[in-house]
């Protein structure tokens, strides 16, 4: 701006100079002809006198190097000429001012050089005998008067220019100072400012107050977004047309291990995955994609929303969903499923197989009861599956329970009770110690783990081993069961197995004792329900040990 403001005054002062140098020149080339002329004039007038008076001689004795006279007869015909010799001269009757004096009386005229440097000056009047004087002069043109002063004209010039360009300066500082010295931040406060800013610096400081509101709208949004987003537990990220990473939130940063510092990066710097990328570029063309990813173990749902319409998006936004959980159910379900028909269907062969035998009387008489006893056990094992397998159903769809306060030292003392049969036929000694200790919530689920924990450490131990359950109040919990044997233990490498639906360490030695390979699952998914924790130790060999805490 000051360059401009420098550039447009200097030019216009040169520009002032330049027309102010002409007119004078031309002013003053004017006044100078005038005063010529008017003073041929009146030399013309003196010399008309003296001629009137004194004839020829009075002419001769004029004759002058500045000018030339000149008595021409009323024929045209050069009588006298103060510069020539007129005997030679030409008829002069068509020359201007000869024709205008003899019609007129006075006449004018102006001829000039072929070089347009030099104009000649007539000046007529007829006498009274009808014989015209002209008076002529030489006389520069304003050209050549311009061209003879051109040195000191140019020197004035450029000195006029340099003070115009010392001038010019200064203008634009002065211009351009306060201009800098305005407080854009509060435009009000310009006092000392120009007038004329008045309208521009109110504008401004509405256009301020009304960006500073739409910031703080703006802001306000950010905020609640952030706090929408930092909260939920799915990952969000929101991707630019680019795929530039504009925005991720908490849960998205955990998953793809990424940092702040992804934000404003192109989203495949942070996750290389080709599904991912692939995915990313679906949605951008036709508007969603969904893809399964995996990572640091878990297993996630991702969705890709396009924003905008057509080819031309403004972006994606990423939705990433934990589904290990829903995975791993959906996959145990499957399991559990083709286990369950596996499992029924073995009793199911046997009792149908016997009683086709017995009904196709191929069964001698005499072992028809022990066909019927394998009928009736396979019939006890069915039931019993179906039982374990119903009850697993319950604590999986989380059926609401009857719960009760229950004294799990009198539950213990009770359950041995009810094993001693199976313990005296294994030659096991059960015994329970420790004190009366109320659980709180509890009902049917915690004699469900106890049966199950006491009648494994039954139905796994050798012949006159041992079973120690003991009750006690715990320090970090309300009751502590614990189920102790001397049983055949669990090889270590099952043992993170063995609380899955249908393990069994050794099979026929599980069917054997009428395991359905489904105790401990009940005793896991019942414990989990009531908030208990579960730990078991087992030597192969030697023995286990379960310990279970109850919170309240
Ligand atoms: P089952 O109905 O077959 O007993 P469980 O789910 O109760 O099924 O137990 C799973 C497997 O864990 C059993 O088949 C057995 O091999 C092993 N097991 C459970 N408890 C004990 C224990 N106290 N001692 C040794 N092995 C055990």
């Amino acid at each position: 701006m000051k360059k401009r403001i420098y550039r447009a005054t200097l030019i216009t002062s040169v520009l002032v100079l330049v027309v102010a140098f002409a007119l004078t020149t031309r002013v003053l080339y004017g006044h100078f002809s005038h005063a010529i002329d008017t003073q041929l004039e009146i030399q013309l007038k003196l010399a008309v006198h003296g001629v009137e008076v004194g004839g020829e001689d009075f002419l001769r004795s004029l004759a002058d190097e500045n000018y030339r006279l000149t008595l021409v007869n009323s024929d045209g015909a050069v009588v006298f000429d103060t510069a020539a010799d007129s005997s030679g001269m030409d008829n002069h009757l068509d020359r201007e001012e000869i024709k205008e004096a003899i019609q007129t009386g006075s006449g004018k005229s102006e001829r000039f050089s072929r070089t347009l440097l030099k104009k000649t000056i007539n000046i007529t009047q007829k006498l009274s005998n009808g014989e015209i004087l002209r008076i002529s002069t030489t006389q520069r043109t304003l050209i050549q008067l311009v061209l003879k002063s051109l040195w000191p004209l140019l020197a004035v010039f450029a000195f006029a220019a340099m003070l115009s360009m010392i001038a010019a300066k200064r203008v634009s500082d002065r211009i351009v100072e306060p201009l800098n010295r305005l407080d854009m931040e509060n435009p009000s406060d310009n006092d000392e400012v120009y007038d004329e800013l008045a309208p521009l610096l109110l504008h401004i400081e509405k256009q301020n107050e009304k960006i500073d509101m739409q910031v703080k709208e703006l802001k306000q949004r950010q905020e609640e977004f952030s706090a929408v987003t930092e909260n939920m537990n799915e990952g969000l990220v929101m991707l630019g047309n680019r795929g530039n990473v504009l925005a991720i939130n908490k849960a998205a940063m955990k998953i793809f291990s990424a940092d702040k510092k992804c934000i404003g990066r192109p989203f495949i710097e942070t996750e290389r995955d080709v599904n991912i990328s692939e995915a990313l570029a679906n949605a951008m063309t036709c508007g969603a994609a969904e893809v399964h990813y995996c990572a640091n173990g878990r297993e996630y749902q991702v969705n890709i929303s396009g924003i905008g319409r057509g080819n031309d998006r403004d972006g994606a936004a990423m939705l990433i969903f934990d589904v290990t959980d829903k995975v791993f159910a959906e996959r145990n379900r499957r399991e559990f499923t083709a286990n369950v028909s596996h499992e029924l269907k073995t009793p199911l062969q046997s009792i149908s197989g016997s009683a086709e035998l017995i009904e196709n009387g191929l069964v001698k008489p005499e072992d028809i009861p022990s066909f019927i006893s394998n009928i009736r056990s396979e019939s006890a094992r069915l039931i019993s599956l179906i039982d374990d397998i119903i009850k697993l159903s319950r604590l999986d769809e989380k059926t609401e329970m009857k719960y009760e306060k229950i004294d799990l030292y009198e539950l213990a003392v009770k359950t041995a009770e009810g094993l001693k049969s199976l313990a005296d036929k294994k030659k096991v000694s059960i015994t329970v110690g420790g004190q009366s200790v109320f659980v709180q919530n509890a009902g049917r689920l915690v004699w469900e783990i106890t049966f199950n924990l006491l009648e494994n450490a039954v139905k796994y131990n050798k012949e006159y081993g041992t079973v120690i359950a003991e009750v006690i109040k715990g320090d970090d919990c309300a009751a502590v069961l614990r189920v102790k044997d001397s049983g055949i233990g669990v090889p270590a490498e099952d043992l993170h197995r063995i609380f899955e639906r249908f393990y069994r360490v050794d099979k026929s030695h599980s069917q054997e004792t009428g395991g359905t390979g489904l105790g401990l699952s009940i005793v896991k998914h019942a414990a989990e329900y009531l908030g208990a924790e579960i730990d078991i130790q087992s030597e192969y060999g030697v023995g286990t040990e379960v310990t279970v805490k109850f919170k309240n």
